[in-house]
């Protein structure tokens, strides 16, 4: 039920970022207005000058994207903490601003989806109240949202949208909006409507009139009913109307008095931005006030051109797009120019399907396709090693610890008969002997390898150096040995060995090749109060957790509850399965369950052959690190016994 809720809020969400994203950047400029509108209901009408416009159109374009972005990045479930918080926060943002308009109502619309949906401020709180509620659900089970693609996949879809996004609003900017949502889009019969509404219906036209300059009289019915063509130079402001295409302009003017096609420039502008346009322009065409925001309305460019007939719009350009002498080689009623463009909507529709919404559906099919046939062929290989019962067990290992034990002969003496007893009997498992430095050397000359691994019992945490009595990673490595056992409580506790010297330490055994044998573990008083958790956890986040995937795998983690350690006291098989399932736990937790399942972990403190069966039956016991009872080859060989 959860997942199911998680869903459709997320849904819900996406669509509406999507749509409300996409919309503003269809047309930054009047999301421009928009946000300008705002600024002088709030009363910062200082931030609204020349300045605060380019300001106004940046935050256009960039909420725009923002929008978007995070309406795509929720569709895919992609980022879904990050993705759902901040979705979150524009809600809550967003709701108490609205209830703010609902109660104030300073602004008539909204403007959230532009012109597309036109919403009342109460109609724009209860959608908001809506949409905070499911972005509460998101971002409470941000994990719960199924994926439509793949991580690895997943940067596509962020930088193809992105891109995309911002390619619409620079087009829509350059051009004019792809869609057009305003009531004087193409197509639009402004001579019904404004009948109609001179009728006293209601109507979109209220504010549009065309007044001549020069008397002052109202010739708008007289444009919108004269039959046949008109051209409207739409230009809102002229003292900042871009001039970069005047002699096109002119041109157009011309070619308009050679075939009869009346021509009007409409501005807001006074008399004298007029004249100067003239003097600037040679313009010849007469001028007509109209209302500066409804010119902003007709079309989102100063200038721009609109092209009537019979009182319909059938032909909008941006000042960027104007028609060209190529296009204007023959009279309006045999150009394609004088025709009202058939599909254009449809067209922009399918341009948007196949290069948007299409590659991604084909990607996210493919991403599918590819994590399903992977998931197939897992479950494939699963069932056949079940079946083969090759199902990889991780390595059983029982450790010898000699710690600062025998002489150099004895030593040797012990070595060779446990290397003569396994090699006469192979154990079913790994053995390893830990020893003294100065005892690798000479061991490793006859010790047979392939059946017992030697290590030692420590090494520096410094490469090289003036570091008397110290021996190096290096050199442990170079007498022929392959282990080395570190962290152990008895150097924590007598020689201060920190987290940080252990993470060292371990770094420089890797480096060298040398397998750490990792010992972890909590003493009496922190088991008593029930603290062994935190502290193995910690001793394992200080000094281990460090590493890569890679590297982890090569560590072999000994649990040694230190009042266990030659106290004679053993934690029962039950405490101890219990730590070490905590332990793989948190090792899952930070590598994954597959890097968990093949870790190693040996349980150390008075093992002998009589309790080690008991111990390491246990499914989380891999086996043991044994001081003690690893110094008599008979003792020792008991508990390797265990594994039999
Ligand atoms: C050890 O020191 O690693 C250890 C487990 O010692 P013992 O077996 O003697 O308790």
């Amino acid at each position: 039920m959860k997942q199911i809720a998680v869903n459709i809020c997320r849904l819900v969400l996406a669509v509406t970022f999507i749509l409300s994203g996409f919309v503003k950047a269809v047309d930054p400029l009047g999301t421009q207005y928009k946000i300008e509108d705002y600024l002088q209901a709030l009363g910062l009408t200082s931030l609204t000058g020349p300045m605060g416009s380019w300001g106004a159109l940046a935050v256009a374009v960039v909420l725009a994207a923002v929008e978007f972005c995070i309406g795509i990045f929720l569709l895919f479930a992609i980022r879904r903490r990050l993705s759902s918080r901040l979705a979150l926060v524009i809600m809550a943002v967003m709701t108490p601003l609205t209830l703010w308009l609902a109660l104030a109502n300073p602004i008539s619309d909204c403007g959230c989806f532009g012109d597309a949906i036109v919403l009342t401020n109460w109609q724009t709180l209860w959608k908001n109240v809506v949409l905070l509620a499911a972005a509460i659900v998101v971002a409470k089970w941000p994990l719960q949202m199924v994926r439509f693609i793949s991580e690895s996949n997943q940067w596509i879809v962020i930088n193809y949208s992105a891109v995309f996004i911002l390619a619409i609003s620079g087009w829509s900017l350059y051009d004019r909006p792809q869609f057009d949502f305003r009531p004087y889009h193409v197509g639009s019969d402004l001579r019904t409507g404004w009948n109609k509404m001179m009728d006293g219906e209601e109507s979109p036209f209220a504010d549009f009139f065309i007044e001549r300059m020069d008397d002052g009289e109202d010739i708008t019915e007289q444009v919108l009913n004269s039959e046949g063509y008109t051209f409207l130079l739409v230009a809102p402001y002229l003292e900042k109307a871009d001039d970069s295409q005047l002699d096109l302009i002119n041109q157009l003017y011309e070619y308009a008095q050679d075939y009869g096609y009346p021509f009007y420039g409409l501005t807001a502008s006074g008399e004298k931005a007029v004249s100067q346009w003239r003097d600037l322009t040679g313009a010849d065409y007469p001028f007509c006030q109209t209302d500066g925001t409804t010119l902003k309305t007709i079309i989102r460019s100063n200038p721009g051109l609109l092209l009537l007939k019979d009182g319909v719009v059938i032909g909008k350009w941006s000042h960027n797009m104007l028609p060209n002498e190529y296009d204007l080689d023959k009279p309006l009623e045999e150009s394609e120019l004088g025709r009202l463009p058939g599909d254009s909507v449809a067209r922009r529709i399918l341009g948007l399907l196949m290069w948007f919404v299409l590659p991604l559906v084909l990607l996210s099919i493919a991403d599918r396709l590819w994590a399903w046939t992977k998931w197939i062929r897992k479950r494939k290989d699963n069932y056949n090693s079940i079946n083969k019962k090759e199902v990889k067990m991780r390595k059983k290992i029982v450790a010898g610890n000699w710690k600062m034990n025998m002489n150099l002969q004895d030593g040797i003496a012990l070595a060779k008969e446990l290397n003569e007893t396994l090699k006469a009997e192979k154990p079913n498992c790994g053995v390893v002997i830990c020893t003294p430095f100065i005892h690798l050397a000479s061991i490793a000359q006859f010790l047979d390898q392939n059946i017992i691994g030697l290590g030692a019992e420590n090494c520096a945490d410094k490469e090289k150096g003036a570091f008397t009595g110290e021996v190096s990673a290096e050199m442990v490595k170079s007498t022929g040995a392959q282990y080395v056992i570190l962290g152990h409580s008895e150097r924590r506790e007598y020689y201060k060995e920190t987290p940080e010297i252990l993470k060292e330490k371990v770094l420089l055994a890797q480096k060298n090749d040398l397998k750490v044998i990792f010992c972890i573990g909590e003493s009496l008083a922190e088991r008593e109060a029930g603290k062994q958790n935190e502290v193995v956890k910690a001793e394992l986040e200080g000094s281990v957790f460090n590493l890569s995937e890679e590297d982890f795998r090569k560590i072999v983690i000994a649990y040694e509850p230190i009042w266990a350690i030659g106290t004679g006291k053993t934690a029962t098989a039950e405490q101890a399965e219990e730590i070490h399932a905590y332990i793989r736990s948190i090792i899952a937790e930070k590598y994954g369950q597959a890097v968990a399942d093949d870790t190693t972990i040996l349980y150390g403190g008075s093992c002998k052959a009589s309790n080690a069966p008991e111990l390491f039956a246990k499914p989380d016991i891999d086996g043991g690190l044994i001081g003690g009872a690893s110094l008599k080859a008979a003792d020792f060989k008991g508990i390797i016994d265990a594994f039999k």
